[in-house]
């Protein structure tokens, strides 16, 4: 089996090789075709299952996402969308007005009804359509590898918004690389200090210390919504006592069951929405994928119509 690491190289290569063919030939590539590569050389390090599908609910698919290590898993609801971009300005359908609408209020309820955090998967494109547009700190002149990697991005649905995120500065500075989702970060956390004092200190430990594999997927989503929670004015929300979800140190359930409930600009707990599906352990579903002891059909049937399948991704501790 390849590794983790190789197979989601393979699979931004591959996406990035089509986008760049249809580019070239000015063809639109789609969001269905680019999921198709990625998951397909996913599949090489990972468990992929994909149900089979009424036609017309295919396109506005979502996928379920384990990441998963010795340690926890980190389950996600992952729709696709691709970027459109107009002379400087940078556009997703993020579904605030028309058809599109529906699919994003489902990704959330079906997110929440799975215990999983709603993500977008972006496709950027390449690198050129982008207009090479300084990806991050360590962007380089001339060939950016990051700029590349950043064809395959993964962004919050919570900061999915589009009246935000319409220039490439926004894009990268809530999403990050596929392929880098389960890498120690080299960007330090912010976290509003008036936060930190309702933090216990496993809590303030996996925000402010470079975690690996699953708890590093968790902290790049958690990262970003800090990232954009510090420059909201909206006062820090006080966490009532008594409303702490009991103090459930279980060896089951959230990893962290105690978390602010602060709630800023999106007006309800963003910590529980980002890190309750954080867990101890995966799913029985999630173990019976790993170990292909499953029907495929009867996991479909347990699952909402829209999601077309799932994916686990085992890593190794140290990421
Ligand atoms: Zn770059």
């Amino acid at each position: 089996m390849a590794t983790v690491e190789d197979a989601f190289t393979r699979a931004r290569r591959d996406a990035v090789q089509h986008m760049a063919a249809c580019e070239k030939a000015l063809f639109r590539w789609g969001e269905m075709a680019v999921s198709e590569i990625v998951m397909s050389r996913a599949a090489a390090a990972a468990s992929v299952v994909p149900f089979t599908q009424p036609a017309e609910s295919v396109s506005g698919a979502d996928w379920v996402w384990w990441w998963v290590d010795s340690t926890s898993a980190y389950g996600m609801l992952v729709q696709a969308k691709r970027l459109t971009v107009h002379q400087d300005r940078w556009r997703f359908d993020f579904g605030y007005r028309g058809r599109a609408c529906r699919q994003r209020v489902n990704l959330r309820s079906t997110a929440a009804s799975l215990g999983l955090v709603p993500v977008y998967a972006l496709y950027l494109g390449t690198a050129d359509y982008r207009n090479w547009q300084m990806c991050s700190d360590d962007h380089r002149v001339g060939r950016c590898l990051s700029c590349v990697k950043r064809s395959v991005s993964l962004m919050p649905a919570l900061l999915a918004d589009p009246a935000v995120v319409n220039d490439y500065e926004e894009t990268y500075k809530r999403s990050f690389a596929l392929e880098e989702a389960w890498k120690p970060s080299s960007m330090p956390t912010q976290v509003i200090p008036a936060l930190l004092e309702q933090m216990d200190p496993e809590l303030i430990n996996f925000l402010l210390t470079p975690q690996a594999g699953v708890r590093a997927v968790a902290q790049s989503m958690i990262d970003g919504i800090l990232r954009v929670r510090s420059g909201q004015l909206d006062a820090v929300s006080r966490s009532d006592p008594s409303v702490l979800r009991g103090s459930n140190h279980d060896q089951l359930g959230p990893v962290f069951p105690d978390l602010p409930l602060d709630t800023g600009h999106w007006g309800f707990p963003y910590f529980e929405h980002v890190l309750d599906p954080l867990q101890h352990v995966p799913p029985d579903y999630v173990l019976e994928v790993e170990s292909q002891e499953f029907d495929a059909d009867e996991l479909a049937s347990t699952m909402p119509s829209q999601v077309a399948g799932v994916v686990v991704v085992r890593l190794s501790q140290n990421g």
